[in-house]
């Protein structure tokens, strides 16, 4: 079975500005991530840490300090329903638009399953 990390990092961009950040998301149990904190992350460091590449599933909390987006300051996520990518949940009305991908649609809620780092 793989092992599932304690603390993890997003990539995380913003809907509006497309700028990238990191966002840690700490273990609450199997399926329950707790955003903790967002901070700024280039795409050559999330490379090297390997930040884009693990993926995890679950639901999603947000911790009373979580400071969300770092642009635009909204708190919460989006995933992409293409590229499975996390974005700020910034919209475009119901429209998303994905920073990553390109890809548009309307938003729909459930499971959150994206694209983050191991173990840091
Ligand atoms: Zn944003
Ligand atoms: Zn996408």
């Amino acid at each position: 079975m793989q092992k599932i990390p304690e603390a993890v990092v997003a990539v995380c961009r913003c809907t509006q500005n497309k700028l990238q950040y990191g966002v840690e998301f700490q273990r609450v149990d199997a399926g329950t991530w707790r955003a903790q904190w967002a901070f700024p992350l280039s795409l050559k460091e999330a490379k090297f840490e390997g930040f884009d590449t693990t993926r995890i599933e679950g639901n999603i909390v947000y911790d009373p300090h979580f400071n969300g987006c770092l642009t635009c300051h909204e708190k919460g996520f989006t995933v992409c329903g293409s590229c499975k990518k996390l974005s700020c949940p910034s919209l475009d009305g119901e429209i998303f638009h994905c920073p990553w991908c390109g890809a548009s649609g309307r938003v729909t809620y459930g499971k959150i399953a994206f694209q983050a780092g191991g173990d840091y």
